[in-house]
């Protein structure tokens, strides 16, 4: 996260990344096959389900969760709690939770920059030209460091995503 403009009371209270719509399955944060293994079951018992792709990671599978046929419904990730917010320990929150709303994308010329999420409501307030700073001085090497071994947290480019580099 980028704590020194987002403070990570404002993301416990907001928790918007946390739940997703249908059409926003595609934002789940990536799973690796040791976390998956680790955690079957949510605090109440009940089996958490993903999809492992033929790779080995994964992401959780809310497909059967929702209620209604309503494009606004929205289903939370299993790991959040309505009291506590994420209930993971931070050594096993997914990297890209951590980098919220931060990604790291293949652009259409194959290099790898790291975009802004245009959707996250807090930190659209803050200055583009701040978030560029932030990412030069610690995010980009970070993320292309972690994605060496973790290489499905590269999403390709989507028209809205704001470069910082
Ligand atoms: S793992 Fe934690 S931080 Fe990531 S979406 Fe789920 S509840 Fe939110």
């Amino acid at each position: 996260m980028l704590s020194k403009v987002l403070k990570k009371e404002v993301c416990a209270e907001c928790r918007f990344c946390c739940s997703f719509r249908r059409q926003s399955l595609w934002e789940l944060p990536k799973l690796s096959a040791q976390f998956m293994e680790k955690y079957r079951t949510k605090s109440d018992g009940s089996e958490i389900r993903y999809i492992v792709s033929d790779k080995g990671d994964g992401v959780t599978d809310l497909r059967d969760l929702y209620q209604t046929d309503d494009p606004s419904e929205e289903v939370p990730c299993p790991f959040l709690d309505a009291q506590k917010g994420c209930i993971l320990p931070a050594e096993d929150k997914p990297f890209e939770c951590s980098a919220w709303p931060l990604r790291l994308m293949r652009m259409e010329d194959d290099s790898l920059k790291v975009c802004l999420t245009p959707t996250c409501p807090s930190v659209n307030q803050v200055s583009v030209d701040i978030l560029k700073d932030e990412t030069k001085a610690s995010w980009h090497e970070l993320m292309e460091n972690y994605a060496k071994d973790h290489p499905y947290i590269i999403m390709d480019y989507k028209e809205g995503y704001i470069p910082l580099e």
